[in-house]
């Protein structure tokens, strides 16, 4: 029996949400696989929903890569396009913060892709092969609206281009992905002033004319304007993954309008049906509601580290939080508790003495642990539409032989306990992006750390109060040294580990 990860590729099965079904994987082109995700519109910090999305491609970016197909992933960041309501009206809410926050719209995009990035970090979410911004790729925007105008999908008003949805039925499939119809579309629609541009209510914009106040503006065709949300993936993702790809992913609430238009975009200029498989992820939730930025029900990452905030009673590293979400499948909802993340904590300790355990574990002649049989239930857990709930109990299920060889009721052959340490260590090192090692002896350092760096903040706040900038200074810059950021807001200080 071979046990290299690429004699299971063949083996995995996805979850189409265009199709509703499992489906063999079987990318275009074999051995490589395109996938995009729709990145973060950075205005502001990304919370911890946001994150759980970003966990769950990076699991399939991952072990995509460790099966041995050579993935190319895009994930944008979108810095222009996304206004307030999600649709055609409102401001931009790039533009928006700007203004609140009293900085250029750059400054905006700046700020919240550098948090993005260092939270993604925390969370050791790999970076994607390719991040290209919506506002570095206007001029493909502006070709594809052009190609869809000249293929009669799309029409010009006042300086605006909006995508003519009925025209586009009449030949394709709009809603074939949501599953909505036509008719019920239009009933949903709200009364809007950029209703009246257009010929039908489902019609949505390819290209907004800027008025004379909207500072994000770039020249086209139609006048000075910006594009539409929908639009810039469809640049960006046939861009760099070609006309037809792989895979496309990103949180479930992204399927209508954002997925199905990108659909009919991309159907209309190409002809071509741009993705194999739409991968979706479900949400997390707190207090049973959708974590959100738009409404106060969410959590940031800072603050589950810091300590800072009034739903958990302690501190949480990252690496607990990260396998608190892989415990639930990415396509089921996920509910954030107190509880849960404890429960979640326990369960990683218990893995993490385990994982120690392993590198002492005594071999014999023989084995009365099936190895070869655990690594192939492995596989057969993340390749059924990759299943971390089923490998993590497979790994707990490892944790018992490993303390029954500990304690003398089973036994290892060496090579079998070769195989079973390096498997571990790829499944939960590689696949998972989870660290174990040593872990018992972090946890502890952060509940004891914890309290110590508050006495140093509110040292801190004293040497503020009295003007004493040197010192208060040398202690952020102390604190910095050792991998810990202060943060200092409107609401108070805290602090993360880097
Ligand atoms: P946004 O920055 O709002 O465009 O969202 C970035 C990504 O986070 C999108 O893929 C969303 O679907 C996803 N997302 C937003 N809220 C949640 C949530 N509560 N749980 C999981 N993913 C979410
Ligand atoms: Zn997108």
């Amino acid at each position: 029996m071979t046990l290299s990860s690429s004699t299971f590729a063949n083996e995995l099965k996805v979850y189409n949400s265009i199709s509703g079904t499992k489906e063999s994987f079987v990318p275009l082109k074999e051995g490589y696989v395109g996938m995009y995700v729709c990145g973060p519109t950075v205005y502001s910090n990304v919370h911890l929903g946001n994150c759980r999305t970003f966990i769950s491609f990076d699991i399939i970016f991952r072990y995509l890569m460790h099966l041995g197909f050579k993935v190319r992933y895009v994930r944008n960041i979108t810095d222009a396009g996304h206004l307030e309501n999600d649709a055609d009206e409102g401001e931009d809410k790039i533009a928006k913060k700007a203004k609140i926050e009293e900085l250029e719209p750059m400054e905006i995009v700046q700020k919240y892709t550098v948090d993005f990035h260092q939270t993604l970090n925390q969370f050791n979410v790999l970076a994607p092969s390719i991040e290209p911004t919506a506002t570095g790729h206007i001029i493909e925007q502006i070709e594809i609206i052009k190609s869809i105008i000249d293929k009669g999908y799309a029409y010009e008003k006042n300086g605006s281009v909006y995508f003519d949805v009925i025209a586009f039925n009449a030949s394709h499939d709009y809603g074939k992905l949501s599953g909505r119809n036509i008719d019920d579309m239009r009933s949903e629609t709200r009364t809007l002033s950029a209703q009246d541009e257009k010929k039908n209510p489902q019609d949505f914009a390819l290209w907004k004319k800027a008025s004379s106040k909207h500072i994000m503006r770039w020249p086209s065709p139609w006048g000075d304007g910006f594009p539409g949300w929908h639009i810039e993936c469809t640049a960006m993702s046939s861009k760099y993954l070609g006309d037809q790809f792989d895979i496309h992913g990103g949180g479930m609430d992204l399927k209508f309008p954002h997925h199905e238009c990108e659909i009919a975009q991309a159907e209309a200029h190409t002809d071509k049906t741009p993705v194999k498989y739409w991968l979706h992820a479900n949400m997390l939730t707190l207090n049973g509601k959708k974590m959100s930025k738009s409404t106060d029900n969410n959590i940031y990452p800072f603050e589950i580290f810091s300590g800072e905030n009034s739903i958990l009673s302690k501190v949480y590293t990252p690496a607990v939080v990260r396998f608190f979400m892989l415990q639930a499948h990415y396509t089921s909802i996920l509910d954030l508790s107190d509880n849960a993340l404890a429960a979640a904590e326990k369960g990683y300790q218990r893995l993490s003495e385990a994982l120690e355990l392993l590198n002492t574990l005594p071999s014999s002649t023989n084995s009365t642990v099936n190895v070869e049989q655990w690594v192939s239930d492995c596989y057969a857990a993340m390749n059924d539409d990759f299943n971390t709930p089923m490998l993590i109990a497979k790994l707990f299920e490892a944790c018992k032989f490993i303390q029954g060889i500990e304690e003398g009721k089973e036994s290892i052959s060496s090579e079998d306990l070769n195989l079973l340490q390096n498997k571990i260590q790829e499944f939960t090192t590689d696949v998972l992006g989870v660290q174990f090692e040593s872990s018992k002896a972090s946890q502890e350092n952060t509940a004891l750390i914890s309290p110590l760096v508050e006495m140093l903040l509110e040292e801190r706040n004293l040497a503020r109060d009295n003007k004493d900038y040197q010192k208060s200074d040398e202690i952020r810059d102390k604190l910095k040294q050792l991998g810990i950021e202060i943060k200092d807001s409107k609401e108070g200080t805290s602090f993360s580990f880097n």
